[in-house]
C-alpha cells in the first residue's frame, strides 16, 4: 500500500511537471523564462525572445547607429531616429513593421 502511494504521487509529480514545457528561443537556442514577453519568431513560428527578434531585425534591415529598433505594440515593430536638429526632441518612426500576425 505505501509503495502505490508513492508511485502515484511520482507519477503526479510528473505528470505535472509535462504542464509546464520548455520554450527554447530558436534564435539562440536558451530557454525561455518569461513567456509573456516572447514574440512568435516569423521563420520557425517559434516563441523566441524579445531581444533577439530585435537583433535579427537589425541585422536583416541593416540599421545605421543612429537607429534603433523598438516594438510598438499589437506585433509590431519600428524603426526609429533619433529626431535631432529639429525643435521638437525624441524618435521619428521611419519603418513599421507588421512582425507578429494576429
Ligand atoms: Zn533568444
Amino acid at each position: 500500500m505505501y509503495y502505490r502511494e508513492k508511485f502515484k504521487r511520482y507519477r503526479d509529480y510528473k505528470q505535472r511537471k509535462m504542464y509546464i514545457p520548455k520554450v527554447i528561443c530558436p534564435i539562440c537556442t536558451k530557454q525561455i523564462n518569461k513567456v509573456t514577453t516572447s514574440i512568435i519568431h516569423k521563420e520557425t513560428g517559434k516563441k523566441a525572445h524579445f531581444d533577439c527578434i530585435i537583433q535579427e531585425l537589425k541585422k536583416f534591415y541593416h540599421l545605421n547607429p543612429k537607429e534603433a529598433v523598438c516594438y510598438l505594440g499589437g506585433g509590431s515593430f519600428g524603426i526609429i531616429e533619433e529626431n535631432k536638429g529639429h525643435s521638437t526632441k525624441g524618435f521619428v518612426i521611419k519603418r513599421r513593421i507588421q512582425y507578429e500576425e494576429k
